[in-house]
């Protein structure tokens, strides 16, 4: 008989990104409750929330009045559909709001479920498009390795993370590869910021040259990649590679599904990027994480292309059962006009300059520590065996993974890919919290330094 939820979840539960052998043997961390910023899990223990969970929940975990919208929407208009000319109120209310934040000129917005599905269905519009344009060879999608654009067949494909294609043995998919914007990982000695930067657009227009740009569609970009290390490229990247992707006739998705909604400190990663994409998809902020929604944004350009040319190639045949389903709709809305009121982007800004300077002051000397980065209230730490040379840790070693289980047994939650850690905490964090997040990693960095004797 299973009757604990721990027996329970270890018999019956598949887990996402965990070894079911350990999870066998080790069990769930089962959280059962959510209050302002913190996670409780179901021996009572709290745990200062400094992920949102997965870089979502951006107004805390326990907001009444989204539970009241969804609970009303509910038993006003619990379900429908949105194929065939239909709509609800609780739609048009968050598509008119995403479209008018947006920083794209003239914005439709597509509703989906996840980040994955606003990126699949991005791929599919650049597709689309090309075909309208009468352009169906360019069909090739320009990526980042150590991007992270979701899960579904196409996210993974998109993803440069290499554990993502190996072990599912992933047809290849159309994608192609250029670096990642890691000046501090990647740069040559004595390179500077602008060097860099101009050898990565030269290496990527040599890149394009060779595929040939009549047979690419698009390139996908997060403008600060989250899993992929919480990556802020330099300074001139953005603008010197929507310049060469204009020239080449090759459309610009942003991957805002993380750095959308006034995390960066603007309300969109590409307005901190100093950018202006094709399209963008969105998601997590945009419910904080309360229910599952998500978007993909389009231009006016786009949209006009498709839309004078949907009689001969046939309508976008496109869409999911719950894209614009009215209770998420209707608590995104409400998540919206919270932000709206509260003024996310500037609540960011503030709390992130708070967060970097006490990680500045009492992480980034720390022995185990190579670099503090980030815009706005989204920081990453970047773990190194040596801080001259910016020698990484052997991974057997699973510094960053033991980083993250100290955290926790100091009552913060953390994440750790590979040895960066990220920080992504809700805006309705107080500042003290913030200066007790930054305890915790400081505690739990000095907990590994001492277990490895550094
Ligand atoms: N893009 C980025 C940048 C992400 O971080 C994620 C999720 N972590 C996704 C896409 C996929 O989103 P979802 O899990 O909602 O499909």
């Amino acid at each position: 008989m299973h009757n604990s939820l721990r027996a329970r979840d270890m018999a019956y539960h598949f887990h996402s990104q965990t070894n079911p052998r350990r999870h066998e043997a080790e069990g769930p961390l089962l959280i059962t409750a959510g209050e302002g910023c913190y996670v409780i899990d179901e021996m009572g223990n709290r745990y200062l929330e400094g992920m949102g969970g997965l870089w979502c929940a951006s107004l805390g975990f326990s907001n009444e009045r989204l539970a009241d919208v969804a609970a009303s929407q509910m038993r006003r208009l619990a379900t429908y559909h949105t194929f065939n000319h239909r709509s609800n109120d609780p739609t048009v209310d968050v598509v008119e709001q995403i479209a008018t934040l947006s920083p794209i000129p003239g914005s439709k917005v597509f509703l989906v479920n996840s980040g994955s599905e606003a990126n699949d269905t991005m791929i599919k519009l650049a597709w689309y498009y090309n075909v309208a344009r009468g352009k169906p060879g360019k069909r090739k999608i320009i990526s980042r390795r150590g991007a992270f654009h979701g899960s579904t067949v196409m996210g993974a494909a998109l993803g440069g993370l290499p554990h993502m294609h190996e072990s599912f043995n992933m047809p290849g998919l159309n994608v192609i590869y250029t670096e990642k914007p890691h000046y501090y990982r990647n740069a040559l000695p004595e390179e500077s910021e602008e060097a860099y930067c101009a050898r990565l657009i030269a290496a990527l227009e040599t890149l394009i040259e060779a595929e040939g740009p009549e047979t690419i569609a698009a390139m996908i970009v997060e403008p600060i990649m989250g899993a992929g290390g919480v990556v802020t490229p330099p300074a001139g990247y953005f603008p010197a590679l929507r310049q060469l992707l204009t020239k080449h006739d090759i459309l610009l998705l942003a991957d805002e599904v993380v750095s959308g909604f006034g995390r960066t400190g603007k309300w969109f990663g590409s307005e901190a990027c100093s950018f202006v994409p094709d399209m963008m998809s969105v998601a997590k902020g945009l419910s904080s994480g309360y229910l599952p929604i998500a978007a993909a944004v389009i231009g006016d350009h786009i949209y006009q292309a498709i839309a004078d040319e949907a009689d001969r190639i046939g309508v976008f045949g496109h869409g999911f059962t719950y894209s614009g389903h009215p209770v998420t709709a209707a608590v995104a809305a409400d998540v919206l006009r919270i932000y709206q009121e509260m003024d996310a982007p500037g609540r960011a800004a503030e709390l992130g300059r708070r967060l970097f300077a006490a990680l500045d002051a009492r992480v980034a000397g720390h022995a185990l520590v190579g670099e503090v980065r980030g815009t706005g209230f989204l920081a990453g730490i970047e773990l190194v065996a040596d801080k001259a040379t910016r020698a990484p840790f052997d991974p057997a070693l699973k510094v960053g993974a033991l980083v993250e289980q100290r955290c926790r047994a100091h009552g913060v939650m953390i994440r750790n890919m590979g040895d960066v850690i990220s920080i992504c905490p809700p805006f309705v964090m107080t500042p003290e919290e913030v200066d007790q997040l930054v305890d915790g990693i400081v505690a739990a960095l000095d907990d590994v330094a001492a277990l490895l004797a550094v």
